[in-house]
């Protein structure tokens, strides 16, 4: 069998490559051709060529090349015929073939989607008219899921009953069976598999629906939460992202993607304006959704419950960071929220979580150094051991001594020390304690600074701006100060109870420390943070002028002319602040 020669050549001149490409990569135009990153193989700088006119590719990098059937074969993992029936169904167009028509997989496969198109219709329009849905629309509206959010996403309803869908969709019942819509039971009867439930229909990235997750009602005695679709001919959970259809757009547009971990998350991204959210299927991230995000966009965030994802994970997020030249970030939301709470609650909060989403080191980081003592030397000790044993679980050594540097400051200890333990990753971290800094108690560089402004505000001042600070505390412990020009009655006066504790201890503090030298720490400090949330930059411009950054940085602890590195870096740090607060 085959298709007629005619209807190849028609696709071929009707249909545009560069918008086929651009369906999985981002372009642009560079003179004649159209330049992205290669969906073939890892890499950081665009050498994937696409031009209109001849209608073929060309990767520099991999020498991958064809013309857009071979291209679709290739993205899509299918074979020549399969590509051609892709195009065609893409661009309307209606094949013939020579003999045989096409072949029997592929016709199952189309028989399957249409059935559980229809039954996404079907059960879409007993949610939206039947009496039996009321409740569900009520619980949907409670949820902010109703109207033109449950029309968008074809929420659907399944009656409470053993078999009205089977009967009234007017399909046969072995196609009802394989699409595990329905299933024969003990009677020997066909039985619907959802009841009682509201229902996600679940769709491949083109479109094609091939699965439910269905949910109950509060108060159902179902003691199955949610249930999904089995896996069938067409659907594959660990293949499958809910919601990519709709968020490959965005995706692709903003070079990231965030990942849920329920349906009504993603609804909820979408809802505040954020549509590039998907969810993986009630399983974990596997490594085939990655490779299927990483066709579309560089950056994940993750926007779950990271505790669950903590340890066991990490090796294989860095794995995959490796393999798929991607970064894995993870936003973090108040206290106890969900995403999908939270688009209802404080959509605001939603867009900034995914903004502050930090790399996955840094969040683990963040969370053993947090809110834990560093008093007395062996506190310290203990402490950058703890933190230096996350660090080194990462495999790249440049990484490991950036974040070094980090527990460095951190904790008050010898940088240098400290990226010796980063060098030696196999070994158990063993840190010895050589106090760097000479002030009285054993406090941090934040902590100092705070301190010498209450002392000599004329001579640090000037280099402080409030995102040198780290920590919260000692951030709002500033801003109460720069709020009071200095003083200390009137700062202690102005700050919340944590920051007054902070601005209390430092105005009695002993500290012995030359203000411009612990400036330029803090501004160090502030840099080395900000170039690791940037490591695996694609944009030419943002990469020079990171490296820019990295050589002022390397300028001011050297000492050839600190301030002007200083000031350079200051202007830096508030650049990247200021598109932040864009991005939003
Ligand atoms: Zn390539």
């Amino acid at each position: 069998m085959g298709i007629v020669d005619e209807d190849i050549e028609r696709i071929r001149t009707t249909v545009s490559i560069v918008d086929v490409v651009q369906g999985y990569v981002a372009l642009r135009r560079v003179g004649q051709n159209w330049m992205g990153l290669c969906p073939f193989h890892a890499e950081k700088s665009s050498s994937f060529s696409v031009r209109e006119q001849t209608g073929r590719y060309h990767c520099f990098g991999c020498n991958a090349a064809g013309d857009v059937f071979k291209f679709v074969q290739e993205i899509e993992h299918t074979d020549f015929v399969g590509s051609v029936e892709h195009l065609a169904g893409k661009a309307g167009i209606q094949l013939r073939y020579t003999s045989g028509g096409e072949s029997r997989e592929r016709q199952r496969r189309k028989q399957l989607v249409d059935t559980m198109a229809k039954a996404v219709d079907w059960y879409h329009q007993r949610l939206l008219t039947a009496p039996d849905a009321r409740e569900a629309r009520e619980y949907l509206r409670r949820r902010g899921l109703a109207g033109d959010v449950a029309r968008t996403f074809r929420l659907g309803w399944a009656p409470d009953d053993w078999d009205v869908m089977s009967r009234e969709l007017g399909v046969a019942s072995d196609l009802l069976r394989e699409t595990g819509l329905a299933f024969t039971n003990k009677t020997g009867r066909l039985q619907d598999s959802f009841r009682g439930r509201v229902l996600f229909p679940i769709f491949t990235d083109s479109g094609d629906p091939v699965a439910f997750g269905g949910r109950i009602l509060p108060g159902s005695s179902d003691p199955a939460k949610y249930k999904n679709s089995p896996e069938t001919a067409v659907y594959a959970k660990s293949r499958t992202l809910y919601g990519l259809n709709w968020a490959k757009a965005d995706i692709v547009a903003q070079n990231q993607v965030i990942v849920c971990e329920g349906y009504t998350d993603v609804i909820g991204f979408h809802r505040s304006g954020i549509k590039r959210a998907v969810a993986t299927c009630g399983t974990a991230l596997t490594e085939q959704h990655v490779q299927i995000m990483k066709r579309f966009a560089s950056r994940v965030v993750l926007a779950f419950d990271a505790d669950a994802a903590g340890q066991g994970a990490a090796e294989r997020f860095y794995e995959w960071e490796q393999k798929y030249q991607v970064q894995v970030l993870v936003a973090q939301f108040p206290a106890g929220q969900d995403p999908g709470e939270l688009s209802v609650s404080d959509p605001e909060a939603l867009a900034k979580a995914v903004d502050g989403a930090l790399p996955f080191l840094a969040f683990r980081l963040q969370r053993v150094m947090s809110g834990r003592p560093v008093r007395s030397p062996e506190e310290k000790a203990r402490l950058a051991e703890q933190s230096m044993a996350v660090v080194n679980e990462h495999p790249n050594a440049d990484v490991r001594k950036l974040y070094a540097g980090q527990v460095a400051v951190h904790t008050g200890l010898s940088v240098a020390d400290l990226t010796r333990v980063a060098e030696q990753r196999n070994r158990k971290p063993t840190v010895r304690v050589t106090p760097v800094r000479q002030y009285g108690a054993a406090e941090n560089a934040e902590f100092v600074a705070v301190a010498l402004l209450m002392q000599r505000w004329d001579d640090i001042a000037p280099w402080l701006t409030e995102h040198l600070f780290a920590s919260d505390t000692n951030r709002r412990a500033f801003l109460a100060l720069a709020q009071t020009n200095g003083s200390v009655e009137a700062s202690i006066e102005a700050a919340d109870p944590d920051a007054r504790e902070v601005l209390e201890r430092a105005a009695v503090a002993d500290v012995e420390a030359n203000p411009e030298v612990e400036a330029f720490n803090l501004i160090a400090a502030a840099v080395r943070r900000e170039l690791s949330r940037r490591l695996k930059l694609t944009d030419a411009a943002a990469i020079r002028e990171d490296s820019e950054a990295r050589q002022q940085l390397d300028q001011l602890q050297a000492g050839d002319a600190p301030q002007r590195a200083a000031e350079w870096l200051l202007g830096w740090l508030h650049r990247r602040n200021e598109e932040r607060g864009r991005d939003r």
